[in-house]
Formats: C-alpha cells, structure tokens, sequence
C-alpha cells in the first residue's frame, strides 16, 4: 500500500530541550496507528511536528510524497491533517456549532459537515447553541472530534482522547470511530489505555523518551514486549 505519512529520523525540540530522537515511521491510507508510551516520552512532540505546530529540527516528514516539514501548520491542515489537541482546546467564547465550523475554515471537500456530524454525535445538536465549555468533558471531546472532521482530513492526530472521561463516554467515542474510518481516513492515536490502544489499532508504536523503542503490528505484540518497551527494561 503507498504511504499516507512518512517520518524519516526527525528530532524535535522544545528551545534547547530535545524530546524526539530520530524517530521514523510510516502511516498507510486508512490505517489506525496507536502511538504510546509513559508521560514525557515525547507522543504530542511528535503529533505537534506533524501538524507544524512544533516543527521538526531536521529530518523529513512527507505527507502523500511531499516534503511538509517547513510548511507553516495552516498550509499542512489545508493538505489535509487534523489534530484533535490534548485537553481539547476549545474556543470557550463559542458555541459548539461554531467550534465546529472553525474545523470548517480550512476548506477541503468531502463527507464531513455540520449535518453528517450531528448524526455521528446527536447530542452536538441539541447543544448546538451552548458555550462548548458548558458541556460534560466527553461532550468537549466529541466537539474536539467534530471540529476535527469538519476540515475533512485524509489523517486524523487524536492526542489521549479519553483523558480524564467516564469509561462509557469513552466507549461511545471509539464506537464512533467505526463510522469515522468509513471513508478511508487514516488516524494516529495517542491514548494512555495500552489495551485499547492494541485493540483498535492496526500497527503500534511505542515510545520511551523520544525514541521507538517498539513497531509492529499491534496484534502481533505480546504484553510482556509491550511492556519492556513501554518501561525500557
Ligand atoms: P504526556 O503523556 O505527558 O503528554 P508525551 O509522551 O506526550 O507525554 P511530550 O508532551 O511530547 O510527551 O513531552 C516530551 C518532553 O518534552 C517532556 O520531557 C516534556 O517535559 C517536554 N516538553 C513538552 N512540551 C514542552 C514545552 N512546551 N516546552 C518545554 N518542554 C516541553
């Protein structure tokens, strides 16, 4: 299968401080790649790269054959990457709706609009016109999903969607990503629930302090290599 998303030996920095060390991998159309790995070992370093948001000190990273690694973030989001941010980082002054239509500024064609996603989340629509901040956490986070989609990505970055929600919110989220996967999108997840992480992805990476210290594909990894890769034992 070509390549979505390739990074090849890319290093991060925040100032002096560097917090991805050569790290490499690929990412193909459609595919659900789960990023984990213990607090700090430099998951959202690596998401904010490939959004531009934190660019890459040196190395490459390609989307769809094209270098992107020196695109400012809004030229990269118009190619067609998304970042669902940690902690949400919704506009608190707006009402969903128009937390999700700031998803919409960035105009790409496709399934997502305001009346698919309703129907993906319902509850967005009786809410439609509350302050975002107003909503339960898990009610955020789907507005945080549909802000997302409302750019209609070819790659979704979901950095720890189920942080800090109620075990059902978070199940109702993942159901929804059946349907979210429908068109072909591919989806890097960053979540803390190693299980989950192997359950709903096709390859896994993990990482410990800024490198790879596991690839493969999810299902072929035991717990115990898990394990020493998560911990570095
Ligand atoms: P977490 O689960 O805690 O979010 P993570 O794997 O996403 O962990 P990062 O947040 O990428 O890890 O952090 C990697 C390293 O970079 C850590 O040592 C962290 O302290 C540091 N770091 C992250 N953001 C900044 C920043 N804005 N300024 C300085 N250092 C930072």
């Amino acid at each position: 299968m070509p390549t979505l998303l390739q990074l090849e030996s890319i290093n991060v920095f925040h100032g002096d401080m560097q917090a991805v060390f050569g790290v490499s991998l690929e990412v193909a159309p459609g595919e659900v790649l789960a990023l984990i790995g213990a607090n700090g070992a430099g998951k959202s370093t690596l998401l904010r790269a490939v959004t531009g948001l934190t660019p890459a000190r040196n190395g490459a990273i390609r989307f769809q054959g094209e270098d992107i690694s020196r695109l400012p973030a809004e030229q990269i989001a118009t190619r067609g990457i998304a970042l669902v941010p940690e902690g949400r980082q919704l506009f608190p002054s707006l009402t969903v709706e128009e937390n999700l239509l700031m998803g919409a500024v960035v105009k790409r064609a496709g399934h997502w609009n305001l009346s698919t996603l309703y129907a993906l989340f319902p509850i967005l629509h009786e809410f439609r016109a509350r302050p975002a901040t107003l909503l339960s956490g898990g009610q955020q986070q789907m507005v945080a999903v549909g802000r997302a989609l409302m750019s209609n990505p070819k790659l979704l970055l979901c950095d720890e969607l189920s942080l800090g929600l109620a075990p059902s919110v978070v199940e109702e989220i993942y159901r929804a990503f059946s349907r979210i996967r429908a068109d072909g999108l591919a989806i890097v997840l960053v979540e803390q629930d190693v299980a989950r992480s192997c359950a709903v992805s096709d390859h896994l990476v993990c990482m410990l302090k800024g490198r790879v210290t596991l690839a493969g594909a999810s299902e072929a990894q035991s717990r115990d290599r898990i394990a020493a890769a998560y911990f570095g034992e």
